[in-house]
């Protein structure tokens, strides 16, 4: 199975993780710059922040045999203190970059009049650098809050497959399928969405412009949730194609609008490789396999 996690934040993930997704089929990944935990004060910190995720970060996974791309943004949260709306200027000199594949993640967390102005701004870099954009919904009422954030992005002139909206769940997936935008789904370990229901998903409106991400970051998380999500569709029936097309070829697609994904296999390491054998020898899955089992 070859894996494009186009959502994980590896900052705050160990080389053991780095080791175990590779094993899993895990060849290249996205990294949304995003809130990390701690408030940030002053416009020096992202400099740092975003300097790491397409340097250091970029080799660090490389060292893993697996490529390493971001997206560049304010995060929503912290669209919030105005002290920190300078960021905004820093943007256009790594949206140049060539790791960096989107504008993100942006969108709403409270849905206040700072985070409209910040948003609007994004989508108007994600135009002028003719870029994708990673737009994540709001945790708190959840269906107007993503009938709202589509209706501002929408607007903004940036068409709609070159937009992905993530955390999705069964109520808002079918606002987005409606929109021709991408429909992103975070499989986590106990909140948000889980395997299962993302198959039941599928299941229902099939696989166009279906993404599946583990968003793994600095809380509880897991970096395998996508080849995982890839068990749980064979399980359910769907093709060793279907998981190809779900967990390598949908985000290929979308984050490839940005003419940048760099997909070589790294020198030393094996390339990415499609189908469902390597899932048997995969450690962790056949671990999954005879829990199953007993
Ligand atoms: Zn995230």
């Amino acid at each position: 199975m070859r894996i494009f996690d186009p959502h994980i934040h590896m900052t705050s993930r160990t080389t053991d993780d780095y080791e175990a997704m590779y094993d899993s089929g895990v060849r290249a990944l996205v990294e949304p710059a995003f809130w990390l935990g701690q408030p940030r004060s002053n416009v020096g910190s992202f400099v740092d922040y975003f300097d790491s995720l397409i340097g250091w970060e970029r080799f660090r996974a490389a060292q893993f045999g697996i490529r390493h791309h971001s997206t560049i943004a304010l995060n929503p949260k912290e669209a919030n203190d105005r002290r920190l709306h300078e960021v905004m200027e820093i943007l256009p000199r790594y949206l140049a970059k060539d790791g960096v594949v989107a504008v993100g993640e942006t969108g709403y967390d409270s849905m206040t009049p700072e985070e409209d102005t910040i948003l609007e701004q994004h989508l108007a870099l994600a135009i002028e650098f003719e870029l994708p954009a990673l737009v994540h919904t709001p945790h708190r009422d959840k269906a107007p809050g993503t009938q709202r954030t589509l209706d501002v992005v929408l607007a903004s002139g940036l068409p709609a497959e070159r937009v992905l909206v993530d955390h999705l769940n069964e109520t808002t997936v079918d606002i987005v399928a409606d929109s021709g935008a991408w429909m992103g789904f975070s499989i986590y370990p106990d909140t948000k969405m889980d395997e299962q229901r993302v198959v039941a998903i599928m299941q229902r409106i099939g696989l166009d412009r279906i993404i599946v991400n583990s968003a793994a970051d600095w809380g509880r998380s897991d970096p395998l949730k996508t080849a995982k999500t890839g068990h749980a569709m064979l399980a359910a029936g769907f093709s060793g194609d279907d998981v190809d097309r779900v967990l390598w070829r949908n985000p290929v697609d979308f984050y490839g609008q940005s003419g940048r994904l760099d997909l070589t296999p790294v020198p030393g390491f094996e390339p990415a490789r499609q189908g469902p054998d390597t899932f048997e020898g995969n450690s962790v899955l056949r671990g999954m396999a005879s829990r199953r089992e007993a």
